[in-house]
């Protein structure tokens, strides 16, 4: 999956597993593409019938302005897929809204993106008291101007360091829910 760019880490108070500690929250957001062929109809296309009657696609709103179409069940041409056929498919006929001549629009096969899925990860580094490495814990993270969030982390790593007892690396475990901004979630 390509990867967004992570947000900036942002300060944060944290309650882990209920004890207080201080340091940063990141998220990232991974987001998933797909690719898919299309008939579209063809933009370039444009078409004089035999009373001189112009039609073309409307390539601001789609569609076809100067035709009628009328949907029709027809028998299975095998675009389904389906070796043995199908029941029939239903196909669209145009006609000229004037002179109701048959007309054939001109489509083409375009490639188009689409996006397959959005994955949430989160991490952050704390400072304060010594916790078993690899274990999962239960956080609270009281980021400034943002509502309460909470879920589970893992203990990536832990180092001892200046800024406090010990340093901790936390990847989180699933997404974090929300808590109203109002309802602090201190004790
Ligand atoms: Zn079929
Ligand atoms: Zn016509």
């Amino acid at each position: 999956m390509p990867k967004a760019a992570p947000s900036n880490p942002k300060p944060a108070r944290f309650l882990i597993n209920k004890s207080p500690y201080t340091g940063t929250f990141s998220t990232d957001v991974e987001v998933g593409w797909g690719t898919e062929k299309v008939l579209v109809a063809d933009p370039e296309w444009t078409f004089f019938d035999e009373y001189g009657h112009f039609h073309a696609v409307d390539t601001l709103g789609g569609g076809f302005p100067t035709l009628i179409a009328r949907t029709e069940r027809a028998a299975c041409d095998g675009s389904c897929g389906n070796e043995d056929g199908c029941g029939g498919h239903a196909v669209t006929r145009y006609s000229c809204q004037l002179c109701a001549e048959s007309i054939e629009p001109r489509y083409k096969t375009v490639t188009r993106q689409f996006e397959t899925g959005r994955v949430y990860s989160w991490s952050a580094t704390v400072h304060g008291a010594y916790i078993v490495p690899g274990i999962a814990v239960s956080v609270i993270i009281n980021e400034e101007g943002m509502a309460p969030r909470f879920g589970v982390a893992v203990i990536a790593r832990i180092a001892l360091e200046s800024k406090g007892p010990f340093e901790l690396g936390l990847v989180g475990s699933g997404r974090l829910g929300f808590r109203p901004a109002e309802k602090s979630t201190k004790e």
